[in-house]
């Protein structure tokens, strides 16, 4: 057999770790059918995810006669964490190779003092991290509602009030950990490439229910980002040019001042209503709303009726241009879906409530940050005997 290039054998074992995450557990030669690789070359290169500590004997299966050793993901063997950047709150998700959430931590927070929200979110990083010691972590990405540059590492977010946030420099100098191991993007990519992840459709569109009104526009199963990485800000589309309410953008009649968190919770309930009580998780808050559309109370109904309706206008725009397979609808319009997914028909494309809620971003970073080894297996060491943990380049928390 011919020496390999090492890149080659980077992209192979990467090939079969994604076949396991996708199709697992396999035997060897299912996953030879699978990959396209031969039979000789996919032999060392499962032992060599196995010595990494990435995958792990399934039992057996008996396929035409003959029994095989499956293989299989191992669960725990890798982490990603995702952090989650919302007015008033911040979340941090943990979860392994295998998509399954480990952990998920909130907690509120002054969010429009931006030193004081990247000190708390640098806390939440290092706990998590505390919270998976056993475990390499492969990253940290973070969720935002607002304009990215991922170069830079900054953000700029109206509904935040930040203006370029060094937010990849503010982490890492607060964490101690390496520079390289953070990302950023926006919140409802991140939270579209969750769901694609779950439900791989081709054409998929992710809006998110919160204080700002996104998408995050899957096309082909590729993310749209446009030119200036700024695809998907849908809440800016003028819906309503007689509105009289200003948008955080400056301008009125966006679909966001229909839709958005804080026009709903407006419509909802009086300025002192406990309802905008800032120091309540957004879930909790959806828990009031929901009991009192429970015993018919007639304002949080006619808050609920005029969103629905809102919500499917602006809808019926997203399916003309994009005509996707189907939409997903997160934060509080999942939280509500009885009253504003339910209603919803738009043709042939299907209208599903997520089940991230508002930690679908967070969940998509986690995931994100998962890639750096799903592309290169190889950054995940070879375990020298019984001894487990540790991380590459010696970043362990
Ligand atoms: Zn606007």
């Amino acid at each position: 057999m011919q020496a390999q290039p090492e890149g080659r054998r980077e992209a192979n074992l990467a090939l079969l770790l994604r076949t396991l995450r996708a199709r697992g557990p396999l035997s060897r030669t299912q996953l030879t059918t699978r990959s396209g690789l031969s039979k000789a070359t996919v032999a060392p290169l499962l032992t060599d995810l196995e010595q990494r500590g990435l995958t792990e004997p399934a039992g057996t299966t008996t396929t035409q006669g003959r029994p095989g050793r499956l293989v299989q993901l191992r669960p725990g063997a890798v982490c990603g964490i995702g952090l989650d950047v919302h007015p008033g709150h911040l979340g941090a998700t943990i979860t392994d190779l295998t998509g399954d959430v480990r952990l998920r931590r909130q907690t509120s927070c002054d969010t429009s003092a931006p030193e004081h929200a990247l000190d708390r979110l640098a806390d939440l990083a290092l706990k998590a991290l505390k919270d998976v010691p056993k475990a390499e972590w492969a990253g940290i990405t973070v969720a935002v509602p607002g304009r990215v540059d991922r170069t830079a590492g900054t953000v700029t977010a109206a509904r935040l009030r930040w203006r370029d946030v060094a937010v990849v420099d503010g982490l890492a100098a607060r964490t101690g950990l390496p520079l390289s191991r953070f990302d950023l993007d926006h919140e409802a990519n991140l939270a579209a490439c969750a769901e694609h992840d779950s439900d791989p459709v081709d054409h998929l569109v992710y809006l998110n229910g919160d204080h700002s009104v996104a998408a995050g526009v899957i096309a082909d199963g590729e993310l749209v980002r446009g030119a200036h990485n700024r695809a998907g800000e849908v809440g800016h589309i003028v819906l309503d040019p007689t509105g009289s309410t200003l948008c955080a953008c400056g301008r009125r009649g966006c679909w966001e001042t229909q839709v958005g968190l804080d026009a709903f919770l407006h419509a909802c309930a009086p300025r002192h209503d406990r309802v905008h009580d800032p120091e309540l998780a957004p879930g909790e808050r959806m828990a009031i709303v929901r009991a009192r559309a429970e015993r018919g109370d007639a304002r949080t109904l006619d808050a609920l009726h005029r969103t629905a309706a809102a919500l499917a206008s602006g809808l019926s725009v997203l399916v003309t241009v994009l005509n996707p397979g189907k939409i997903v609808l997160g934060g509080y319009f999942a939280a509500l879906q009885d009253w504003l997914v339910a209603p919803l028909e738009q043709g042939r494309t299907r209208v599903t409530a997520s089940t991230l809620g508002f930690a679908a971003g967070g969940k998509g970073g986690a995931l994100a940050a998962l890639r750096r080894v799903l592309d290169d297996p190889t950054v995940v060491p070879v375990k020298d005997g019984p001894k487990t943990g540790g991380s590459p380049e010696g970043a362990s928390a």
